[in-house]
C-alpha cells in the first residue's frame, strides 16, 4: 500500500478539522469553542497550524489567550456564487423549523447553551440593554448565569422619557451593573449635515433613486454616531470581549441572512469584540411568553401601543403599517408636533413618494402640517 507523504497527511488532518468545524456550525449555527491546548485532541491540529487551516479552508477564527472560536467563513456573495448562500440559508431554515417544534423551556435551554458557550470564551462580557422587549429577555437569561454582568445602555439622546425612567427603575430594582454611554454629538446636529433617517431600510438602489427623485437628503449616519461610536469607545476602554444582544432572525430577512452567514456567536470587526445572539430563533410570541412566564417588567411604551421603543425621532419605519408616527401622535403629541413642524415636509414627501398621495397617514400628516402653517400665519398677522 502506498504511504501518504507528510504533506498529504497534514492535508488530511486539516480536512478532518474543517469537517468538524463545519458540522458544529451547521448543527447549531455557533462556532466550535476549543481550549488552545486541546486543539490536537479535539481537531488533530496544533496551534501553529491554525493559520494553515485558515489558508487551506474557508474558516474564520478568533482567539483569546486560552481559547479559540472556529467557524466556517461566510459564503460568497450571490453574484459570485449563486448557490452557496442559499445552501447555508437552507441549513438555517432547517434548524429553525426543528426549533419551532420545541416548547419554550426547550428553546430556553438552547439559549442558555449559547450563553454558556459565549461566556466560556469571554473574560470580560457585557449585555446590551435598549429597554426593549427582546433585550429584557436576553438580560434576564444572561443574568441567570452571570448576575453581575456589565449592562450597557446606549442613550442616543432621542430616547423616549419612558424608556429612561424604565431603565433607571430596573437598574435599581435588579441592582444592575449598568453603564450608560452617550454620544458626543446630538441627533439634530447629525441630521442637519447628513440627512434624516426616513424609510431608509430598503434596498440601496431604491433609497438612492428616492433621494434623487425627491431631492431630500436621507441618511442613517446617526446610527453610527449615536450607537456604534459610543459603544465602540466603551468596548475599547473596558476591554469588553463579548456583548450579548437581543437580535432575532424573525424580525427581518436581512437578519436571517446575517445569521446564516455569520452565526450566533461571531467576531464583529465593527465593534472589535465578539457579539452573541442567544435568542436568535425566538419568535415574537416566544418573547412575550417568556416575559409573561417570568413576570418581567416591560417598557410602558408597549402598553401605549408602540411596537418599537428605540429613538422616538426615528422615521426609518415610516413605510411600515405599524410605524411609530401614529403612536407618537397619539401618546407624545408635543414630540410629534416638534417633528412635523420642523421635518414634516420631508417626512410627508418621502411617504407620499412610496405610498402615493391617498395614503390616509399622508393625509393626516398634511392636515397637521397645514394647521401648523395656518396658526403660524395667523400669529404673524397678529404681530404685524
Ligand atoms: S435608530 Fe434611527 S434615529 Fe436612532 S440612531 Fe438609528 S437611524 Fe438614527
Amino acid at each position: 500500500m502506498e504511504s501518504l507523504s507528510r504533506e498529504d497527511m497534514v492535508d488530511k488532518r486539516l480536512e478532518i478539522a474543517y469537517s468538524i468545524i463545519v458540522r458544529e456550525f451547521e448543527e447549531t449555527f455557533t462556532p466550535l469553542l476549543v481550549e488552545i491546548n486541546e486543539l490536537p485532541k479535539t481537531l488533530g491540529i496544533s496551534f501553529e497550524e491554525l493559520d494553515l487551516l485558515k489558508s487551506k479552508h474557508q474558516i474564520r477564527y478568533v482567539l483569546n489567550t486560552t481559547k479559540v472560536l472556529l467557524q466556517p467563513k461566510e459564503p460568497p456573495k450571490l453574484k459570485v456564487d449563486k448557490t452557496a448562500k442559499i445552501r447555508r440559508l437552507k441549513k438555517l431554515n432547517h434548524l429553525l423549523s426543528n426549533i419551532s417544534k420545541l416548547s419554550l423551556d426547550e428553546k430556553v435551554e438552547i439559549s442558555l447553551k449559547i450563553i454558556r458557550k459565549s461566556l466560556a470564551y469571554s473574560k470580560n462580557p457585557a449585555v446590551a440593554f435598549s429597554g426593549g422587549k427582546d433585550s429584557i429577555v436576553v438580560l434576564h437569561l444572561v443574568r441567570q448565569l452571570m448576575p453581575n454582568i456589565l449592562v450597557i445602555f446606549d442613550n442616543t439622546g432621542v430616547e423616549f422619557p419612558e424608556t429612561i425612567r424604565y431603565i433607571k427603575t430596573l437598574a435599581k430594582d435588579w441592582n444592575l451593573n449598568l453603564v450608560e454611554v452617550r454620544p458626543d454629538t446630538s441627533f439634530w446636529k447629525i441630521i442637519s449635515k447628513k440627512g434624516y433617517p426616513i424609510g431608509g431600510r430598503g434596498s440601496q438602489f431604491f433609497m438612492k433613486k428616492m433621494q434623487e427623485d425627491t431631492g431630500i437628503k436621507i441618511g442613517n449616519k446617526c446610527c453610527y454616531e449615536l450607537k456604534e461610536k459610543p459603544v465602540k469607545r466603551l468596548v475599547k476602554e473596558k476591554e469588553i470581549d463579548l456583548i450579548f444582544v437581543g437580535n432575532r432572525v424573525h424580525e427581518s430577512v436581512m437578519r436571517k441572512f446575517n445569521l446564516a452567514d455569520f452565526g450566533a456567536i461571531r467576531f464583529s470587526s465593527v465593534y472589535n469584540t465578539v457579539i452573541s445572539w442567544p435568542i436568535f430563533f425566538f419568535t415574537e410570541k416566544d418573547v412575550w411568553e417568556y416575559i409573561k412566564r417570568h413576570d418581567l417588567p416591560i417598557n410602558p411604551l408597549y402598553n401605549m401601543g408602540y411596537k418599537r421603543v428605540g429613538c422616538w425621532a426615528c422615521m426609518q419605519d415610516i413605510f411600515h403599517k405599524d410605524s411609530r408616527i401614529l403612536d407618537l401622535r397619539k401618546n407624545h403629541y408635543k414630540l410629534y408636533m416638534y417633528l412635523i413642524r420642523n421635518y414634516g415636509e420631508d417626512i410627508i414627501t418621502i411617504l407620499k413618494y412610496k405610498t402615493g398621495p391617498d395614503n390616509p397617514v399622508v393625509k393626516l400628516l398634511e392636515s397637521d402640517l397645514n394647521n401648523i402653517k395656518k396658526y403660524k400665519n395667523s400669529r404673524s398677522k397678529d404681530d404685524s
